[in-house]
């Protein structure tokens, strides 16, 4: 904006704004035409960016984050956006695809928790009833709520398969903070199962709502993890494994994690032969975790973090339509 207007009802007992006497500012009474004034409040400044000028307020307010695998995720597909989710924390639109994910999360947790206590799998509308616990939590509006209901009733399938042969987690929800190099990097997994008793090897599963389809080709036979084509779900259980097995806290210190399982508890929409995903039926992707990978997930974070300490926060070079396009920000940075 080039133009600040302060308006005021004229009257004895004004008083003008101190705020404008700090900025040196003459106050001056006019009384231009209405088409006048909106003509000058609706003209545009010369683009600039709006964050020319902010770097002490920046690095303050970076003093106080820590990352974890969605934040780091967040900063690789875009900085700006990191800065504005992560960094300055402004507050989005309800999404139905979060809030029905948060659910889903919120009843498997209590339907895992009520097994491990009484050592009994609990049926669909103990599930169910979770579920719509924490969907009214979340205060959503009666058309939303109903669709995320309506949605709900395709994880039968995979309500029927898990209850079928019930596996007992070694752990569920834990949060694992770790220092690397002075950087407090955190996260939690959704569930820890035994793999290999043997030998001391665990897994990490995490549930995902959406379709499996797309996140296939990020999944399998990626070369790098930094890589753009590499699929954030990936990176995800990778963080899991470095932050379990560098959990001081954790519970069993002689395991480590082989494998990580993303399962896709919706019905796929459409058959993935190469894959093994069935069309109308729940998938999962089960993948080896090497100490390779950790390292180099370690190496991304140290990256990430001089850069952030750098104050690299610009937006992409042109506007991605498929990032952009599904960003609340989109607004912002391109009109
Ligand atoms: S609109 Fe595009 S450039 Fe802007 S924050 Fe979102 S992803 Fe980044």
């Amino acid at each position: 904006k080039n133009n600040v207007l302060f308006t005021a009802s004229p009257g004895e007992r004004d008083v003008p704004s101190s705020f404008l006497r700090h900025l040196g500012v003459e106050t001056r009474t006019q009384h231009p035409d209405e088409e006048v004034v909106l003509e000058g409040s609706l003209k545009k400044a010369e683009w600039r960016d709006p964050f020319i000028g902010t770097d002490e307020v920046l690095k303050d307010m970076l003093e106080i984050i820590s990352l974890n695998p969605t934040s780091l995720n967040n900063y690789m597909r875009c900085r700006r956006k990191f800065l504005y989710d992560n960094v300055l924390m402004l507050p989005g639109p309800k999404k139905q695809s979060l809030i029905f994910g948060n659910s889903v999360h919120s009843g498997l947790e209590h339907l895992y928790r009520e097994y491990i206590r009484t050592g009994k799998f609990p049926d669909f509308q103990f599930f169910k009833d979770r579920f719509i616990e924490s969907l009214k939590f979340q205060g959503l509006e009666k058309a939303m709520e109903l669709r995320c209901m309506e949605q709900f009733e395709g994880l039968r399938k995979y309500y029927d398969k898990i209850s079928s042969k019930p596996v007992k987690p070694l752990g569920l929800e834990n949060r694992m903070p770790i220092n690397i190099d002075g950087i407090v990097f955190t996260g939690k997994y959704d569930k820890l199962e035994l793999e290999d008793e043997e030998n001391g090897l665990v897994r990490v599963v995490d549930y995902k709502t959406g379709q499996a389809k797309n996140h296939t080709a990020g999944i399998h036979g990626i070369r790098s993890l930094e890589d753009e084509s590499c699929d954030e779900y990936l990176r995800q259980l990778v963080c899991y494994k470095l932050l379990y097995e560098r959990d001081k806290t954790r519970e069993h210190k002689h395991y480590t994690v082989s494998h990580g399982v993303l399962v896709f508890v919706e019905p796929a929409k459409d058959d993935i032969r190469k894959y093994g995903v069935k069309k109308g039926e729940p998938s999962e992707f089960k993948i080896e975790i090497t100490e390779d990978m950790v390292d180099e997930m370690v190496s991304i974070i140290k990256n990430s973090w001089r850069n952030m300490q750098d104050l690299r926060f610009e937006k992409l070079e042109k506007r991605d339509p498929k990032k952009c396009g599904n960003c609340d920000f989109d607004y912002i940075c391109w009109t």
